[in-house]
């Protein structure tokens, strides 16, 4: 099939969601001036951090003045440009999270298990508010599958299931499956086996953020759109149409953390940086592709290889598949609307075409997004009690989950109540700082770079073991457990 591709414009999703023609009231009512009296509470970032705040907040605090301000639109940034994997996965680390707990004195593992804890049940906790807000987001909760396509990646898995015990699953929450069991689940050719997550859910991301966000507003949130925030300050915010005061500002900024000037804690342009994610999403498929393939419980799907990649079956039966590309843009550079080298989109598509061999595939649109990336790749939330300042980000491509946690968390801090959230070890996380320039961009490059050698390593001789070329990318990277 020849593929006649959109490429760029935010993405496949927001442009699906009627955000390039949004209602003459929102238009009109998110371009008005900013409110002039102090608010309870300044929200910065339009996604999902910041919407599920705005929700919990104003369903705690009715009597509440809250703002959220967004330098775009509401759900510029990530919340309307990922996966949808509403997954199970923690953001960060698990040990480097459990060797800070213990250097606190409390048990690392007892922490961690209780993140893990929390992360299941905020999946519950998200389509809970889908369903009672009547909030149409494509949900479904069919699990996620990971798919080995290497003997190396085999072994990997099982070991990863092994840890995923340690550290929090329940037994009945993971399973590892064999060729066989894979296949009658979704006909990925090469699959050798994989495992397989009970509590994952699937969502088209722009309807559940863009949803959310008519649902604080028709509870007496404020959204003020195109208002860039400058920099954050003691009881008040800076934008590009003048000062909001709030005893309360939050920023939701997540890979755009960087670009704001302030004291705050967690803030700085050497605390997060926005590593990019490419996706495509594909035509239909036709009937008999499916039949071929399968995948009716519309499981999330991931593979098991250093440089993964993220798909899901979408409600109109399309396959969307991201991962792969360019990693990462001198200085921190942003993805702007999105647009996808040709080389990255070729990629991605032949990763489809090695996964399902005998489908008609043709890519419909194209587009990337940045996650916001520490230097240890772990979370944190952050709430200085002196300032009224607070801070969420860090999700290292784990967001869509961790973005409703955080909210409650931050929420939480707010009201200065201790909570299990406000214990959990992504609070005050110190995750160092990343390497000036050109250091950095050398660095993460290297380490791609090295993760794709890997894989073509592992490929090309159908190994039984992980290159030592990934365990040194790991190490230099932060990222082994
Ligand atoms: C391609 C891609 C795929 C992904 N897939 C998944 C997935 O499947 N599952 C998962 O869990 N996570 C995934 N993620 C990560 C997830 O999308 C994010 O972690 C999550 O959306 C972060 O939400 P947020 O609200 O914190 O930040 P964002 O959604 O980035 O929101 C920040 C908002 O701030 C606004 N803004 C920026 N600068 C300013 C400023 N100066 N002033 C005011 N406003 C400003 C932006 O316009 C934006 O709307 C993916 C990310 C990408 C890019």
């Amino acid at each position: 099939m020849v593929d006649n591709y959109r490429n760029g414009d935010v993405s496949h999703w927001m442009r699906g969601t009627g955000a390039e023609q949004p209602t003459r009231v929102q238009a009109e009512s998110r371009r008005a001036p900013l409110p002039s009296e102090q608010q309870d509470l300044v929200i910065v970032g339009g996604g999902m951090t910041g919407l599920w705040t705005a929700y919990y907040a104003i369903t705690e605090h009715p009597e509440w003045k809250i703002t959220v301000l967004d330098a775009h639109e509401v759900g510029y940034g990530g919340s309307g440009r990922n996966g949808g994997w509403v997954s199970t996965l923690i953001p960060g680390n698990r040990a480097v999270y459990a060797k800070a707990a213990n250097k606190r004195g409390e048990d690392g593992k007892a922490a961690v298990r209780s993140f893990q804890h929390e992360m299941s049940a905020a999946i519950t906790e998200t389509l809970r508010v889908l369903e009672a807000e009547g909030i149409n987001a494509d949900e479904h909760r069919g699990g996620q599958l990971q798919a080995a396509t290497t003997p190396a990646a085999l072994k990997r898995l099982q070991a990863t299931y092994r840890a995923n015990l340690d550290n929090g699953y329940d037994e009945s929450a993971i399973e590892l499956l064999d060729a066989r069991a894979f296949k009658d689940r979704i006909g990925i050719a090469p699959a050798l086996g994989g495992m397989y997550y009970r509590d994952t859910a699937r969502v088209d991301p722009a309807k559940l953020t863009r949803g959310l966000a008519e649902v604080v507003e028709s509870r007496g949130v404020t959204i003020r759109e195109h208002a860039h925030v400058d920099a954050i300050e003691p009881g008040l915010a800076k934008t590009s149409r003048g000062i909001i005061r709030g005893r309360t500002v939050l920023s939701c900024l997540e890979a755009f953390t960087g670009a704001v000037q302030s004291s705050g804690p967690g803030f700085g342009k050497r605390e997060v940086i926005p590593v990019n994610s490419s996706m495509v999403v594909t035509a239909p498929l036709s009937d008999a592709d499916w039949r071929r393939i399968g995948w009716d419980g519309r499981e999330c799907l991931n593979d098991g290889a250093h440089t993964f990649v993220y798909a899901q079956r979408t409600a109109d039966n399309r396959i969307a598949i991201g991962g792969r590309g360019t990693p990462y843009a001198y200085a921190s550079g942003l993805p702007g609307e999105g647009e996808v080298d040709a080389k990255t989109i070729k990629t991605l598509k032949d990763r489809l075409h090695f996964f399902f061999p005998e489908a008609n595939i043709a890519i419909d649109h194209a587009w990337r997004g940045s996650i916001g990336v520490t230097r240890d790749w772990c979370a944190g939330i952050y709430f200085d009690p002196a300032t009224g300042i607070g801070n969420a980000r860090g999700y290292a491509g784990h967001g869509v989950t961790a973005t409703n946690l955080a909210a409650r968390t931050l929420l939480d801090r707010v009201a200065g109540r201790s909570t299990n959230l406000t214990a959990l070890p992504w609070n005050d996380h110190d995750s160092g700082l990343w390497e000036p320039e050109p250091i950095r961009w050398v660095g993460v490059h290297a380490m791609y770079s090295l993760f794709g050698v890997a894989d073509a390593w592992e490929e090309s001789r159908n190994s039984e073991h992980t290159s030592l070329i990934a365990r040194f990318g790991s190490r230099l990277a932060g990222l082994h457990e």
